[in-house]
């Protein structure tokens, strides 16, 4: 192993090197993540998972280890021990109010808690890239922050937390991260293939809470109130005229309305319908336009039937947006570090991904890790009560994420 001397990225020995320790560390990654899958836990009550991560990190002598960030997140820093700049690696911990149907033999020991996204192999994964990172210290010009968040499903109703709260806590700064790094498991992606894509990748994700208020009435005789159950199914159909003739048809729009509420009876016309429901979007702009256009619908659907609508349009997560520049560098590093025919490009998702916070706070680039595997099973969606998947992928997310960090790093120390 030796230093480096090019500007353009870590070099092959630094690659065999991360390839060694992490064929070394492999069983442990595997054990963390059956650990962490046995015992999991909701969003903002991670207490568990955080003692056993910040455990850890001590244990392989990570150099500063910050607990109960936005609550249960913890925030450890790898110094290396030549000068440079630092660069984070995070990972999620939280888990889903699913029953899990896996029979897996470390199966969720929690009732009606299951890791359904994959929190606990992000989680294993980053504890495994930190051990690496640690082996290769002396080599490493600048330092590695780890952010272990919590609550990325989106913290309980009148809490905070999540990204959002981990940046308002600091966790950017001291030192200040000059670029973030983080994957996300894909049961659709072969294990051994990672994706990405430039621009938007994962969904803005816009929360809506519509009340249609009328006047309560007779259902024979309805002229005598003001019905806001035919207002609000005007309004339902009026909201999918947005992307088909509002937007620009060659950009990505969902609207959809989950929840219903009207407590009339099968004679009575009742005064109030609550409606909750979504708004996906994968461009900034676009956000806006359809914010725009959804008040104005709404509002003049309901005025059109004497009713009267108010809007709660919720913020619950900006588009994840890649770097182009870091994504470009970042690109070139997984296709080194895992081979260029593993590495492919994807269509944006439109669910949502809370890192959308940090990327646009300091340049990220987010990818996606393939865990899909037929022989053995792995092949149900994310959040779904069967999600298992193939745990020979996680030695390739330490060995991705490892790299990512070290090549990062290299790649700036010459520029400055
Ligand atoms: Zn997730």
């Amino acid at each position: 192993m030796s230093t480096i001397g090019q500007a353009s990225a870590a070099g092959a020995e630094w690659r065999e090197e991360v390839q060694r320790l992490t064929g070394q560390i492999a069983p442990d990654v595997v054990q963390w993540r059956r650990d962490f899958h046995a015992h999991p836990e909701l969003s903002n009550r991670e207490e568990r998972t955080a003692r056993v991560v910040a455990e850890q990190l001590r244990a392989m002598g990570v150099d500063d280890v910050r607990t109960d960030v936005a609550r249960h997140g913890v925030v450890a820093l790898i110094r290396g021990r030549r000068p440079g700049r630092t660069v984070a690696l995070r990972a999620d911990m939280d888990a889903l109010p699913i029953e899990e149907e896996t029979g897996l033999p470390f199966a969720s020991q929690n009732a009606r808690v299951m890791h359904a996204c994959g929190h606990d192999a992000h989680t294993a994964i980053l504890l495994g890239a930190a051990k690496v990172l640690v082996a290769m210290r002396e080599h490493i010009p600048g330092s590695v922050k780890l952010l272990f968040q919590p609550a990325e499903e989106g913290p309980p109703a009148g809490e905070e937390g999540g990204a959002k709260l981990m940046i308002q806590e600091g966790a950017l700064e001291n030192p200040p991260v000059a670029a973030i790094f983080g994957l996300h498991i894909n049961p659709e992606l072969e294990s051994g293939k990672v994706s990405y894509r430039f621009g938007g990748m994962m969904a803005a994700v816009d929360r809506i809470r519509i009340v249609v208020t009328g006047k309560q009435s007779h259902g024979g005789m309805p002229w005598q109130g003001v019905d806001p159950v035919v207002a609000s199914a005007h309004i339902i159909t009026a909201l999918q005229a947005i992307p088909a003739r509002h937007i620009d048809a060659r950009q990505p729009v969902v609207i959809s309305i989950g929840v219903v509420r009207a407590e009339g009876a099968w004679n009575i016309i009742p005064d109030q319908v609550e409606l909750l429901g979504t708004v996906r979007t994968l461009d900034p702009e676009i956000r806006r336009q359809v914010a725009e256009q959804f008040h104005r619908t709404v509002r003049q659907t309901a005025a059109a039937h004497g009713t009267k609508a108010e809007i709660a349009y919720g913020d619950y997560g900006p588009v994840l947006l890649n770097d182009a520049t870091l994504g470009a560098q970042a690109v070139k590093t997984l296709q080194r570090a895992i081979g260029s025919e593993n590495v492919g490009e994807t269509r944006p998702l439109m669910g949502g991904e809370d890192f959308a916070h940090y990327a646009l706070k300091t340049p990220g680039f987010f990818f996606f890790l393939g865990v899909r595997n037929e022989q053995i099973g792995a092949v149900h969606a994310l959040h779904t009560p069967q999600m298992v998947l193939d745990e020979a992928a996680l030695p390739l997310g330490v060995r991705a994420m490892a790299m990512l960090a070290l090549d990062y790093l290299a790649h700036n120390q010459a520029s400055e």
